[in-house]
């Protein structure tokens, strides 16, 4: 097998399909820079990025950055999905800055998320508090998820090291002698193969890869299914917070995406064919018991195909890696809602990765002791995470049951009674429980 090292200038792009910015982020200036005309998709490259969400995107950028000749693979024929994660933390714009990026994404449409709230009849109680935060960025950035991969996506491929393909689903992998060496997917119809010294895993949470990879998942039982649907924002709305609101058996998540909000209704784990044959009334009422400044939009609900679905997953891999191939993000470990965790997380996982990884990339060869490695670094992160997340979504769980929400409520007037604790939440939404920051030698 052919393995290619670092540095390698040959530029290899699809000239129908690699990724064609929108306007407005369009790689205008790798076009007046003249680049030669993209006319081949490769059949080897150093290392192959399957799925191109957040972690694949910044892991790509990451490592061509540093001239290691990458190629992503994503499935879909754009970025454009909706309904995912939106929410960019400020360890992630802390990257972006590191990168010399963030004063440029900060310019494309957002807003400004400076704290979460609980927000129950007669009571509201700010979770996390980002303004107190010793940062330039002390607020989630609320961006269309497709926007902030468009981005990425533009950057990436001026480096002529580096090459998106949309519309390529992966569906095997290639091995030789128990060692992963590439991988088969499918691309404008055509079965095509495509070699690498590493592959990595960046597709999600119903990852191919790791089930092709025979990386097993261990799943902990979540408690909750979440069902978003759209209403249109008006002048007047409250802004400037992401709140969970409570009531009843019902809880409600609103954020701000300056057109419209993104809203959030908890349903038991399970119970969504029950939620359907119900239709979207109860869903309407719930709007306008729970959070009345929104109650005069609630007739937009018309449709259960307004409503999509997000079966919620708390689970992670034993091994994220295997000899030539590693899994992160949702891939390694999907993640719940709670907490809008998972952009940050699958990015911090793709930082820890090119830290690690660099080094061995641009020698040619990675060792399962350098995967293991990149594991070490986030695993028990994870896990701590991922196990708070089951406690608190047994509150909820306990709210759709008719349960007391004092609990939780409880918990934070506590934590906000002792100033050294009450600045926790804040950190450990923003950052996780410690943050990995890029190389110096990588920026
Ligand atoms: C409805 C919803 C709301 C969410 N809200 C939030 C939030 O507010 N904040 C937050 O932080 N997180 C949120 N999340 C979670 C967040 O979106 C994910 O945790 C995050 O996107 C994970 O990033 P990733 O790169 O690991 O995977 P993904 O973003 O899932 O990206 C995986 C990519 O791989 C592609 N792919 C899949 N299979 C293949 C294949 N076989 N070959 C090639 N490509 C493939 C997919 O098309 C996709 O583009 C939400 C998720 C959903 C579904």
């Amino acid at each position: 097998m052919q393995v290619l090292t670092s540095r390698r200038s040959t530029v290899t792009r699809s000239a129908r399909s690699v990724h064609k910015p929108r306007p407005g982020t369009t790689n205008r200036r790798a076009r007046r820079d003249n680049r030669p005309v993209p006319t081949t998709v490769p059949t080897h490259t150093s290392v192959c990025i399957a799925g191109g969400g957040p972690a694949g995107m910044v892991l790509a950028l990451l490592l061509a950055r540093q001239g290691v000749d990458v190629t992503v693979l994503e499935a879909a024929h754009d970025f454009d999905r909706a309904f995912r994660g939106d929410t960019l933390h400020p360890a992630i714009l802390e990257l972006m800055a590191d990168l010399g990026l963030a004063d440029e994404l900060l310019r494309l449409p957002h807003t400004r998320a400076t704290h979460a709230r609980f927000i129950s009849p007669g009571e509201t109680q700010v979770i996390a508090d980002f303004r107190r935060l010793h940062t330039r960025y002390p607020y989630l950035a609320v961006m269309k998820q497709a926007r902030f991969l468009d981005f990425l996506a533009g950057h990436l491929t001026r480096h002529p090291n580096a090459r998106v393909l949309l519309g390529a689903r992966v569906e095997g992998l290639h091995e030789d002698h128990g060692r992963v060496t590439g991988v088969r997917y499918r691309h404008e119809g055509e079965l095509r193969d495509l070699y690498a010294t590493l592959t990595v895993g960046t597709d999600g949470r119903f990852s191919k890869v790791r089930e092709l990879g025979g990386l097993r998942l261990r799943r902990h039982s979540p408690g909750q299914d979440v069902l978003w649907f759209a209403l249109p924002r008006r002048d007047g709305d409250p802004g400037g917070s992401i709140d969970l609101h409570l009531g009843g058996p019902h809880c409600l998540v609103t954020t701000d995406h300056g057109e419209r909000w993104q809203v959030g209704f908890s349903i038991r784990k399970g119970s969504y064919r029950e939620a359907r044959e119900r239709g979207v009334n109860p869903i309407r009422d719930a709007v306008r018991e729970t959070i009345p400044w929104l109650a005069d939009r609630a007739d937009l609900l018309t449709e259960w195909s307004q409503l999509h679905l997000l079966a919620v997953e708390v689970a992670r891999c034993d091994r994220w890696w295997r000899d030539g191939l590693l899994v992160i993000g949702d891939a390694a470990h999907p993640i719940s809602p709670i907490g809008g965790m998972g952009i940050n997380m699958a990015v911090q996982d793709a930082v820890a990765a090119a830290n690690v990884l660099t080094g061995p990339l641009t020698r040619g060869r990675v060792t399962t002791r350098d995967l293991a490695r990149v594991q070490r670094t986030r695993a028990w992160q994870i896990a701590v995470l991922q196990t708070q997340q089951v406690v608190e979504e047994r509150e909820v769980v306990g709210i759709h049951e008719h349960a007391t929400i004092h609990r939780p409520i409880a918990l934070l007037n506590a934590l906000h009674r002792l100033p050294w604790l009450r600045d926790v939440p804040g950190y450990v939404t923003a950052y996780g429980l410690k943050p990995v920051r890029l190389s110096p030698e990588l920026r």
